[in-house]
């Protein structure tokens, strides 16, 4: 038996066999077919090189409004590998002479491009070489969705154990065997740890002894204690099965919705959301609403932008489950560790001044995309009021542009003779840009969110996969929170926080006595921050404000926080 460390994520406790993922892994399956099966993994392979085609000339085009031709040259050559007529002859009589199914047999023959073009003495081939990875990578991703190859992936449930996940990655794992998760990388505001959340899995990062777990080893991993116990003996294990299922009871505790502070002070707990089966975990009477609806995971699921019909049904069966309560849909908000496949190009990964691309920049630059969800949305508001929320907003020419893009889908709704309702338009606060035009922005919005996970590090010059500890607790955030909840009740318009800070029970001490009435957190988080509201007492946190505002550095303000806790909240 022997322990290793981390930082607990999300919180939990998982018990199992260790799955390792290397992020490069493309899993293959080994499966044979049948005769009757060859016209079908055909067809799918004609499909999958379809959807990758139409991915890359979307591609092709953003690189060239971001950079110019002859970077989309490199893209070009990619297409001409896919509509290479002599490849998809090759698959087919491997599939009919081994009766490989379609992946393996793929994964084979563009392996045998590979190894002809690594071999090559020229440059310009060997740096093809990149491409046609990316091609295998693309095609077997899109193969195995069609194929439903994913429950193959994870064959029992396990606890993941990498490096690094990708959100994509991860979905084509299946996350419904994953027990928890344990990275090297990754920080308490990334995507990955947003997903452990929405799945409720425990998930330990910065295990720096990650290489010391293998997978011929049964593991405890307590993210609730920040530690993973290797080969445990039996009376460790036993008193862990125990600590698991008192856990789970815990979890499927009914959670009775708050609205007030001890002290009677109005106080609105809301949920963030990525997937529709995060609300059937929850009953309706537990939460004030949904204040972040993450529409982009439609797309990471799908590893495409989800078509009107798709989104329309998911808008649909979200107002079926919350019955009258309010919503926020966020538009797409790609861009960062969120991007699905069709962007997944390098360039946009390691230039930095694509640091706040992707958002609402990304929908501009795509109309379409944007006048499709507006379209959307607009339909299902029909049956009832929503709002709608602009992510990564820098200024409002950006709000004004979304605005147009609005009117015009509402104008086509009407010539399509399509009933719609008024949605309130609020946005994001997440940019450092944005903060210089608070007052013009309220003037032009219904509601302020402040995306924490954003604006700490816009803000800090952190990251997303920085320690919690360095931005959650940190002075000048918690001032800058300040403002824009002032600025917010100034223009008389409600003001939200939707970032992983408000999960945070320690900072959403310091969150309550800068002036924060209203939060939407995880649904993980969900019981504890309840509990957590109907014990905060602002009675007692009268000097709070004053004293996080003159500390010099953020573990000064997490240790006044954790006191703060340790004598009101925590019984
Ligand atoms: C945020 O930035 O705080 C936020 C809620 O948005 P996301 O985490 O989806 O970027
Ligand atoms: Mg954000």
């Amino acid at each position: 038996m022997r322990i290793i460390k981390g930082r607990s994520i999300s919180q939990g406790i998982a018990i199992g066999n260790v799955h390792w993922h290397h992020s490069n892994d493309l899993l293959i399956p080994e499966t044979t077919i049948g005769k009757e099966d060859i016209e079908e993994e055909m067809r799918n392979l004609r499909s999958a090189l379809k959807d990758c085609k139409e991915e890359l000339i979307q591609t092709r085009k953003l690189v060239v409004r971001h950079l110019d031709e002859e970077h989309a040259r490199i893209i070009d050559s990619q297409l001409l590998i896919l509509e290479d007529s002599y490849l998809q002859k090759e698959v087919e009589e491997l599939i009919k002479k081994e009766k490989y199914n379609v992946i393996k047999a793929f994964n084979i023959v563009i392996s045998n491009y590979e190894d002809i073009i690594s071999k090559s003495n020229s440059d310009y081939h060997r740096q093809r070489d990149l491409d046609i990875q990316d091609i295998r990578k693309r095609v077997i991703q899109h193969l195995i969705k069609k194929e439903n190859y994913i429950k193959q992936q994870i064959i029992e449930p396990s606890i993941l154990v990498s490096y690094s996940i990708s959100p994509s990655d991860f979905f084509t794992l299946d996350p419904d065997n994953v027990l928890g998760i344990i990275t090297r990388e990754g920080g308490a505001d990334s995507h990955l740890a947003i997903m452990a959340k929405a799945f409720k899995l425990p998930y330990l990062s910065r295990v720096q002894e990650i290489d010391s777990i293998s997978e011929e080893e049964f593991i405890i991993l307590d993210a609730n204690k920040g530690k993973i116990i290797l080969n445990p003996v039996e009376k460790t294990k036993n008193l862990y099965e125990d600590k698991l299922e008192n856990f789970k009871s815990q979890r499927n505790k009914k959670i009775e919705l708050v609205d007030q502070t001890k002290d009677g002070t109005n106080f609105n707990v809301y949920v963030n959301i990525e997937f529709i089966k995060e609300l059937d975990a929850l009953s309706p009477e537990s939460f004030g609403g949904i204040g972040l609806f993450r529409t982009e995971f439609l797309g990471l699921e799908r590893n495409a932008f989800p078509s009107e019909k798709e989104q329309l049904e998911v808008y649909h069966r979200a107002l079926d489950k919350i019955g009258d309560k309010p919503i926020v849909f966020r538009t797409f908000d790609f861009g960062r560790d969120k991007f699905i496949d069709m962007l997944d190009m390098e360039v946009f990964h390691i230039d930095n001044s694509y640091a706040d691309w992707g958002g609402i920049k990304l929908c501009l630059e795509n109309p379409e995309i944007l006048k499709n969800q507006f379209r959307a949305l607009l339909k299902v508001s029909s049956r009832r009021p929503i709002n709608i929320m602009l992510p990564m907003i820098s200024n409002l020419e950006e709000v004004e542009s979304a605005k147009q893009i609005f009117k015009a889908a509402q104008n086509e709704l009407d010539a399509e003779n399509i009933h719609y309702n008024n949605v309130k338009l609020g946005v994001m606060v997440e940019t450092k840009n944005i903060l210089k035009h608070l007052d013009a922005l309220a003037q032009e919005v219904a509601f302020f969110s402040i995306g924490t996970n954003d604006l700490a590090h816009f803000l800090l010059g952190t990251s997303r996969d920085s320690d919690s500890l360095t931005h959650h607790y940190h002075p000048v955030l918690f001032k800058k929170i300040s403002r824009i909840v002032e600025t917010g009740l100034r223009h008389n318009i409600p003001v939200t926080l939707c970032g992983e800070m408000g999960a945070d029970p320690y900072a959403l001490i310091g969150l309550a006595a800068v002036g924060i009435r209203s939060i939407s957190v995880n649904t993980s988080s969900l019981a504890s921050i309840t509990n957590e509201i109907e014990n905060i007492d602002l009675n007692k946190m009268a000097n709070l404000e004053s004293l996080i505002y003159n500390c010099e550095d953020p573990e000064t303000v997490h240790s006044i926080l954790m006191e703060y806790y340790e004598q009101y909240i925590e019984k």
